[in-house]
């Protein structure tokens, strides 16, 4: 049977989504998980753009086994030799060399002829090869190209020894029927090209990603590029889970294997989420919240009488639990707590056992019932928990009411154990509580508030508040979260985690 190379480019593609901005341990996290996933090749980041994105593509490289780590470069020599430096630890490396083929990218961006991309092609790809035999190339825009020309570039591209080329859908405009065309034509087009693997990289603009991606399989690739939850550039990129699951539920209809271990796709899908900040629709296919709750009569009737009558997936499958609702509670130890997360799919080192267990017991004084997506949600705050926090907040007060303003006194401690103390005011309680901590963080000044989230992990009244902060300056992002049953502690622990990370970052740097 044949089998479907799955390439992931959450961390590279996935991470161009506005505004996001993965710092390098939650970097590495996602990749480790990308890895247990079972993906074949891991497009860690694009080095040249930042040094933050260039150490992490060097520590995956060094610190991830299993998947092939690729070094996304332009075609620019100098850009070839520094991204090696980036990949050239890992185990299983390839280089992944892009430039444009559209005329109208030709034209506008590169102030290029088709002959001198040729050029460009044949020497980039030529001097590529010195490093390693591993090379993908893709043609950007290629579904906007001239048809005889991206024969012309991708048959120069094997000559010079690519040994797998990529056709991005870059803007998302091919339809399934188009697209499958494309591939099937360079099949019958181009010389050698049974001697590479074919890949593909669709984008969502037109909700076609996954649909192209599998139209394109049909027509003979071999490799599909996507990302975790489709996050990406613009609408994203084609959906991994939604790939997979077409691929794994109609095995009958593609007949085709892949790596995945799909019972890993939920636990990948949440820590995405949590790190990105961006989170997932409930009607979000395979990994969205309402996708196994059955709401009608006639169809929870059914589903209790035989499962398959009406649902097409085992949500077991994806590795959603959905039994026992209730699990933990005031007596419940160490060891129960280590079995539960995994459960969950979460392996947690006795270290990240010691912290979650501390904050269980605090979580559990004040809500009696711990459910499964409250233990999750702690998992995961323990897991992507900054260890060099510079502010950690102590105390918060809030007097508050909907006739006069709010006010807040803040207390907060510094990496030296200094305590500060300041009162501020707002409209309510979140900007009082936000005002505050501006008198005593001085760095807060350069940052601009990008988004404020506040949401409910359980649907209890006594529920966990999870807020995600989002601070801006001018070039990036930075993100912070809080998780506590007070949604204003939440709210400060979130703001205070974006401001710490802002200020490693920039302290890191000068
Ligand atoms: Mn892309």
């Amino acid at each position: 049977m044949d089998k479907i190379i799955i390439f992931d480019t959450t961390l590279r593609d996935g991470e161009q989504t506005p505004g996001i901005s993965l710092n390098v341990n939650e970097k590495i996290s996602i990749a480790k998980q990308l890895a247990k996933l079972g993906v074949d090749v891991i497009e860690p980041g694009f080095p040249l753009t930042s040094p933050g994105d260039f150490e992490a593509v060097q520590r995956i490289s060094r610190e991830i086994e299993g998947p092939t780590i690729c070094g996304f470069s332009r075609a620019i020599l100098s850009d070839i030799d520094k991204t090696w430096e980036a990949i050239k630890d890992a185990y299983n490396k390839c280089f992944h060399i892009f430039i444009s083929s559209s005329y109208i990218q030709i034209k506008h961006q590169l102030d290029k002829n088709e002959q001198e991309v040729i050029d460009i092609v044949r020497k980039s790809i030529t001097h590529a090869k010195n490093y390693t035999d591993e090379i993908e190339f893709s043609p950007m825009d290629a579904s906007r190209t001239r048809m005889e020309f991206l024969y012309e570039i991708v048959e120069t591209a094997i000559e010079c020894g690519a040994t797998v080329i990529n056709i991005p859908d870059t803007v998302g405009y091919s339809t399934p029927l188009e697209f499958h065309n494309i591939i099937k034509n360079i099949k019958n087009n181009v010389r050698n090209i049974d001697n590479i693997i074919l890949s593909v990289h669709c984008h969502n603009d037109l909700g076609m990603a996954v649909a192209n991606s599998l139209a394109a399989v049909s027509a003979g690739a071999r490799q599909i590029e996507c990302t975790i939850n489709g996050i990406g550039e613009r609408a994203g990129n084609a959906a991994l889970e939604e790939i997979i699951m077409q691929l794994t539920t109609r095995k009958d209809y593609y007949n085709f294997e892949t790596n995945i271990d799909t019972r890993q796709l939920y636990t990948t899908s949440k820590l995405v989420s949590k790190y990105s900040g961006i989170p997932i629709p409930v009607n979000k296919p395979i990994v969205g919240k309402n996708v196994f709750i059955h709401e009608s009569g006639i169809h929870q009737d059914g589903v209790l009488k035989e499962r398959e009558t009406y649902e097409i997936i085992n949500p077991k499958d994806v590795g959603i639990e959905t039994q026992g609702n209730i699990i933990l509670g005031k007596h419940s130890g160490k060891h129960a707590l280590k079995k539960e997360a995994k459960k969950l799919g979460y392996e947690l080192t006795d270290e990240q056992l010691i912290n979650l267990f501390n904050d269980f017991k605090l979580l559990v004084d004040k809500k009696k019932k711990i459910k499964p997506e409250d233990l999750e949600a702690l998992i995961i705050g323990e897991i992507t928990h900054l260890t060099n926090e510079i502010y950690v907040l102590e105390e918060v007060e809030i007097y508050t009411s909907n006739f006069e303003i709010s006010n807040a006194r803040v207390k907060i401690k510094d990496n030296k154990d200094n305590l500060m103390e300041a009162k501020g005011e707002g409209n309510g309680p979140i900007e009082a509580t936000f005002n505050t901590i501006k008198l005593l963080i001085e760095e807060a000044k350069h940052l601009n508030l990008n988004q404020y989230r506040v949401s409910s992990i359980s649907n209890d009244f006594d529920s966990l508040g999870e807020v995600v902060v989002v601070l801006k300056d001018n070039t990036e992002t930075y993100l912070g979260k809080g998780l506590h049953p007070n949604i204003i502690v939440s709210s400060a622990n979130a703001y205070i985690s974006a401001l710490n990370k802002y200020i490693c970052k920039n302290t890191k740097t000068k």
